[in-house]
């Protein structure tokens, strides 16, 4: 029934255009409710079939919230969002889910009316969810920010004290992250209380204002901040342990090849060779190489020159430098854990193929009952198959390391090309 909305006419004309446009909209709400039902209906089965199993109440559940986000191709992380949307338009909203199934509302929208209210009682959720929909009419010109506002008026109406408990709550989730931002620069951000936020942004703005120095408010901001969080002067150097990789042509300068900085991502070649040179004539600073080896086909990591003694040590950091992030598809959340694919207890080794990057909650998830995780290796290529209870197969393949991929006919042995690692180490 699709196929006549999704085949695009080049003879179309504008109108019918924007017509196609918004009927694909309308689908997207449409697929957003069939999937939250889906979702719901899902976890309500797998319930019941762990407790006709005789399966404890606490150990019920686990590992679901990481297939739903795979199903998703989303980041497992994101699971626990997933269902407990489903479950709340389900099971505690029918207003809301019949808006999102008539394309009133967009899945972000309705999700936001789920997250606003997550406070409140079953009971009162739903007269909220009655209200705001006889309200908003079909949600006709309401934007992100006024479904937000209204549902969180509601909510504060309704349950004042749930709201100030939620927001003493959320204080505990305080935290600082780094993500990365174009040209080498990153993100750092403070989630903090408001007031305490607040007062830290007007503390740099004070800051800025007495100084005269030709900076730009914005530089003279991030420069204070950086100086009192370190203690020392933006012009010192950074006194930091960094792991770069980089192709030992690049380092030659010979090709301009991108290298990887671990925790950041591929940086410029010309900005590698810069931190190594600054690294290799300060005197402060200590500069150490480590070869590492590339297969010739598929690029990726095959053997480190271990300077650590202990097996167990250089072949985590082997494993770290193999998989970058944690080896579940779509999860980019960074390796907490080194993971057997095949457990110990099962005779899985300990070793580089039977070896797995993995984020805390991956590695927690895959332990439920009825996943099972097995390694390959083909023609260099590590690769991680992962299988779900409900029989679903995720591949995840490591990535190559920089450098260019050479594709002569060579033996491995023949064959391995040199790259090297730099670590910065704080002097
Ligand atoms: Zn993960």
């Amino acid at each position: 029934m699709f196929e006549s909305l999704f085949d695009i006419d080049f003879a179309a004309s504008e109108a019918q255009l924007r017509d196609v446009v918004e009927r694909c909209e309308e689908l997207k709400s449409k697929a957003a409710a069939a999937q939250a039902r889906a979702t719901a209906l899902w976890a309500q089965k797998r319930a019941a079939a762990e407790q006709a199993a005789g399966m404890s109440a606490r150990g019920r559940g686990k590992g679901l919230t990481s297939e739903i986000a795979l199903a998703r191709r989303d980041a497992p992380a994101c699971g626990n969002t997933h269902l407990g949307m489903a479950n709340a338009l389900v099971h505690e909203m029918p207003c809301t889910l019949a808006a999102l199934e008539k394309g009133q509302l967009s899945e972000y929208r309705a999700l936001t009316i789920v997250r606003e209210s997550a406070c409140l009682s079953v009971e009162d959720r739903r007269k909220l969810d009655a209200e705001l929909n006889e309200e908003a009419h079909g949600f006709d010109g309401w934007g992100n920010r006024r479904v937000a506002a209204e549902a969180r008026r509601i909510t504060a109406r309704l349950d004042a004290a749930a709201v100030v408990e939620r927001n003493n709550k959320a204080v505990k989730d305080r935290c600082v992250t780094t993500r990365p931002a174009p040209n080498n620069m990153v993100y750092v951000t403070f989630l903090m209380p408001l007031a305490q936020g607040i007062g830290m942004y007007a503390a740099l703005k004070r800051e800025a204002d007495m100084c005269g120095d030709g900076r730009s408010r914005g530089q003279v901001m991030t420069d204070v901040a950086y100086e009192r969080v370190t203690g020392r002067d933006v012009a010192q150097p950074v006194s930091v342990s960094l792991n770069l990789v980089m192709a030992d042509t690049t380092l030659a300068g010979d090709d301009t090849e991108p290298a990887w900085l671990d925790g950041y991502g591929p940086i410029p070649a010309g900005f590698a060779c810069k931190l190594t040179g600054d690294a290799a004539t300060d005197a402060e600073a200590k500069a150490t190489l480590r070869r590492l080896y590339r297969h010739p086909k598929s690029g990726q990591l095959v053997a480190m020159e271990s300077r650590a003694r202990i097996f167990p040590k250089g072949l985590a950091a082997f494993i770290g430098l193999r998989d970058r992030t944690c080896r579940t598809p779509y999860c980019d959340a960074p390796i907490r854990h080194h993971d057997h694919a095949t457990p110990d207890r099962e005779g899985g080794e300990t070793s580089a193929l039977n070896g797995l990057g993995a984020c805390e909650a991956c590695n927690y998830a895959k332990e439920a009952p009825g996943w099972r995780v097995s390694t390959s290796k083909h023609e260099g290529e590590h690769t991680a198959e992962y299988t779900t209870p409900t029989g679903a197969t995720y591949r995840s393949i490591a990535p190559p390391l920089p450098g260019v991929p050479v594709r002569q006919k060579v033996s491995l042995a023949e064959g391995r090309i040199s790259i090297d690692l730099v670590t910065f180490q704080a002097a």
